[in-house]
């Protein structure tokens, strides 16, 4: 049996988890903001570099029924104008800003990171 500790295995570890935390660091500072507004992504599948869990792309757009991939709109589940007009995430379809919404005009607004 080998106990040696196998360095290239925490070599390859380490280098992952780096990876993973400078994406928490993007994720929380947002250094491409306007890019990654203009694509309507929010910060967690914009940074993310591996979003193949949400990255199924939709024949059509949810919301108006555009050709998603006759229109070569990339990885999303709505189209990126009705991302734009609904201020939604068009990979994952959460609010851009991470608020909550309520079919109630009061309750509307709420942020969950207030609540936190
Ligand atoms: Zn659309
Ligand atoms: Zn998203």
């Amino acid at each position: 049996m080998n106990n040696q500790l196998d360095i290239g295995l925490i070599n390859h570890n380490s280098k992952l988890r780096m990876f993973n935390f400078q994406t928490c660091l993007n994720v929380v500072n947002d250094p491409k903001s306007e890019e990654r507004l203009d694509k309507s992504e929010c910060t967690i599948c914009f940074y993310k570099a591996n979003t193949s869990g949400w990255a199924m792309t939709q024949h059509s757009c949810k919301i108006c029924g555009l050709d998603l991939i006759a229109k070569k709109q990339g990885i999303g589940r709505i189209c990126l104008q009705c991302a734009k007009n609904n201020n939604l995430c068009k990979i994952c379809l959460c609010d851009l800003e991470f608020k909550y919404r309520s079919n109630s005009q009061e309750e509307s607004n709420i942020e969950i990171l207030n609540a936190i």
